[in-house]
């Protein structure tokens, strides 16, 4: 007895013209990335991903930032747009996976950033991105996909497949597919599109960050590792390889703090002109922005931007999310790190 295919989805909270559009610091990568952290937070995968299949434009990023985010080693392979590639990974996925392991086939879809910028139809919600999570290696016999052979994006035929699901399908639905396109958070599509594409060249005299330690610092800032100490029982975060209290460098523990609930102690605002000018043309396009110093774990804190947020709304004792964005752009590249959100909704059944 096979089970179902495994869908998560991730849809930004940004609408605008009746549909949901990404925010200027979402990209296909943190699209991606998204849903994938929302599909294992939901229910962890049975078996330990192994293999990302990755349909339409993704950033290089997502070669190596998918595995540096997840924690585990990752097969990466690409594929080009459209629901029929998504659907022949999704079939050659279950036919190459091996046994005790579990993949994903998955796409963004930004179609206000794409040159016909079609929306996709069938009342699909806009900018999206979907995963489809196989366990396993036998678990593709019998499936369909005839959902998968139109010619529009693989967000409105997923979509397709789930409004029209049958009662009593194997398929297994995570996350927000029945959000109404036009309740997000409105926002200035204008403002939006020209905040999302500043000069990657851009020279930051503000927080400048080697790259080098920027990779190093990758699991505290992207995973929240920190290092529990068998000696003493402290926790150290960000990690840095000796414990707070004792100073000793072995017998640390590296463990991921949670990513969602952690409680606001601060809470501030960052008017135009107060920012880093790595973030000015975020500031210019978008205005000010929030930030706040929370609350991980007993002895864990991080300071963090917020997004998908209006002034005032997330304040001392909120809970919030957090969720891997772009920050900036540096050295010919953008840089992606953790942002807090409003906490998010929970996921509906079914
Ligand atoms: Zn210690």
């Amino acid at each position: 007895m096979s089970q179902g295919i495994r869908w998560s989805t991730y849809i930004p909270a940004s609408t605008a013209g009746g549909r949901r559009v990404a925010a200027p610091d979402e990209d296909p990568f943190t699209l991606v990335a998204t849903a994938l952290e929302l599909g294992i937070s939901a229910t962890a995968p049975s078996h330990p991903l192994a293999r990302i299949d990755l349909v339409g434009d993704c950033p290089p990023v997502a070669d190596w930032g998918l595995a540096a985010l997840l924690g585990t080693p990752l097969e990466i392979t690409r594929h080009p747009a459209g629901p029929a590639a998504f659907r022949g990974a999704l079939e050659t996925l279950g036919r190459g996976l091996p046994a005790g392991r579990s993949g994903a086939v998955v796409a963004a879809e930004i179609p206000e950033r794409s040159a016909d910028g079609a929306p996709n139809r069938g009342g699909a919600p806009g900018a999206a991105a979907v995963a489809a999570w196989v366990d396993g290696a036998d678990e593709r016999r019998g499936f369909s996909f005839e959902e998968f052979g139109g010619t529009g994006g693989v967000v409105e035929a997923a979509f397709s497949r789930w409004r029209t699901r049958a009662p009593g399908s194997s398929d297994v639905w995570l996350g927000e597919w029945g959000v109404e396109p036009s309740a997000g958070r409105s926002v200035n599509l204008e403002r939006v599109l020209s905040a999302a594409q500043p000069s990657l060249s851009a020279v930051s005299e503000g927080a400048y960050v080697p790259r080098s330690r920027y990779l190093e610092n990758l699991p505290s800032r992207w995973r929240f590792v920190a290092e529990e100490c068998d000696a003493c029982g402290a926790r150290t975060f960000p990690a840095r390889g000796v414990c707070r209290r004792c100073g000793k460098g072995e017998r640390l523990r590296a463990t991921p703090l949670p990513t969602e609930g952690a409680t606001v102690v601060a809470a501030t605002w960052i008017g135009p002109g107060g920012q880093p000018t790595e973030f000015d043309a975020q500031v210019a396009a978008m205005g000010g922005y929030g930030v706040v110093l929370a609350d991980l774990a007993p002895g864990a804190r991080v300071t963090l931007q917020v997004t998908d947020a209006d002034p005032g709304e997330v304040g001392i004792g909120s809970r919030v999310g957090t969720r891997l964005r772009r920050l900036y752009p540096m050295e010919g590249e953008w840089r992606y790190g953790r942002k807090a959100v409003p906490r998010p909704r929970p996921p509906p059944s079914g």
